[in-house]
């Protein structure tokens, strides 16, 4: 079976989490997986070998786990852009809307140099609110995005038209 057959079979789809209406893309099979969470980095780590990334952004928290893994195999750094209130240095902010609710997020004002080559990664590209949200953060902070990736797009939301400045990547598509 194709390698993107086998990480679709491992995402588990919950109907009206965490509320009605919601389709929630449980990852967890996924992670749980050895061969499933070893492909999904490796696929990423091919596409951004020898870009000269010197960071990836995680987007908190399931962002996380993708990014820190992705990091540690590119051997590049790894910034955090978390929920408020979350990181104790001085942070630049930034509110931004969900496919259900709102929040703001921040980063640290040092995360990164001017012109630092970073990928943004996160599980699930949705309405894009939250991506656009981090990029703000990025572009405040004078980082140059490489790209965009995602494990999964949810392609009826048309989250990629609010990104349309930057290069999107996508590993499983609904
Ligand atoms: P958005 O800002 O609308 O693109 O939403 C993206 C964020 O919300 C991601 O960080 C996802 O973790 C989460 N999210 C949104 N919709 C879903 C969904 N249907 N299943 C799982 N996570 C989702």
């Amino acid at each position: 079976m194709p390698v993107l057959d086998t990480l679709r079979e491992k995402i588990r789809v919950i109907p009206d989490f965490p509320q009605e209406g919601i389709a929630f893309k449980d990852i967890t099979p996924l992670l749980a997986s050895p061969d499933a969470f070893h492909a999904t980095i490796n696929s990423f780590a091919e596409r951004y070998a020898g870009h000269g990334v010197d960071q990836v952004v995680g987007i908190e928290a399931r962002g996380f786990i993708l990014a820190s893994a992705l990091a540690y195999k590119l051997k590049a750094g790894l910034m955090l852009v978390r929920k408020q209130g979350k990181l104790p240095a001085e942070t630049l902010k930034t509110s931004y809307e969900l496919e259900y609710g709102a929040d703001e997020m921040e980063v640290h004002r040092d995360a990164a140099a001017p012109g630092s080559r970073v990928v943004l990664v996160d599980d699930v590209l949705a309405t894009g609110g939250t991506i656009c949200a981090a990029l703000d953060l990025l572009q405040r902070l004078q980082c140059e995005v490489v790209e965009v990736a995602f494990l999964i797009e949810l392609c009826f939301l048309n989250g990629r038209e609010r990104l349309q400045n930057h290069q999107i990547f996508s590993l499983l598509q609904y």
